[in-house]
């Protein structure tokens, strides 16, 4: 095994919390949200559950890289075929550190990212995202031409509202 070298661990308590704990990756270091009251014991014990929660959850997003490439294809196929090479990305995966966007995407190398909090979502709501992202890849901007595009996928205003819902519920304000 390749040396897996131990992240850094930042751990943040909040007065807020009472049972919960949560971590996510920020660029090389990992944070670890945990309630005020835990013990410097708790504290380790769940700083390794998380560790090893992450890596888990990690793993199955690389997996899934594969799934969301055939995602792509089939959208392409469905609704933007006549443009074909240049609405298909370089490069298309799933990604943790996202949380204020949805999805995104670099016309410029053709890379498509998504955010692991879609990973849950119905079908027809992640093939929004993913179509919204690769419409990107043709028109860079939200203009006339790109809202024609992404309606051609009969779901759009459906999964419009689903994640501004979802958005809202959260309190984070969500862009795309
Ligand atoms: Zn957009």
């Amino acid at each position: 095994m390749m040396g897996a070298r131990k992240p850094v661990v930042e751990v943040r308590r909040s007065q807020r919390r009472r049972r919960t704990v949560s971590a996510y990756r920020d660029g090389e270091r990992v944070v670890v949200l945990i309630p005020a009251q835990f013990s410097r014991a708790e504290e380790s014990e769940w700083v390794d559950r998380m560790l090893a929660r992450l890596a888990a959850r990690e793993g199955r997003l690389a997996r899934s890289d594969a799934e969301l490439r055939a995602r792509a294809t089939r959208l392409i196929k469905l609704y933007l075929a006549e443009h074909g090479t240049p609405a298909v990305p370089a490069s298309i995966r799933w990604v943790t550190n996202q949380n204020g966007r949805w999805g995104s995407c670099t016309p410029a190398d053709g890379t498509i990212r998504i955010s692991h909090r879609v990973q849950d979502m119905p079908d027809w709501v992640i093939d929004y995202v993913l179509l919204h992202e690769l419409v990107h890849l043709i028109v860079p901007s939200h203009n006339a031409r790109f809202w024609a595009l992404v309606a051609r996928y009969p779901k759009s205003e459906r999964a419009r509202g689903y994640l501004e819902g979802i958005a809202a519920a959260s309190g984070t304000p969500l862009t795309d």
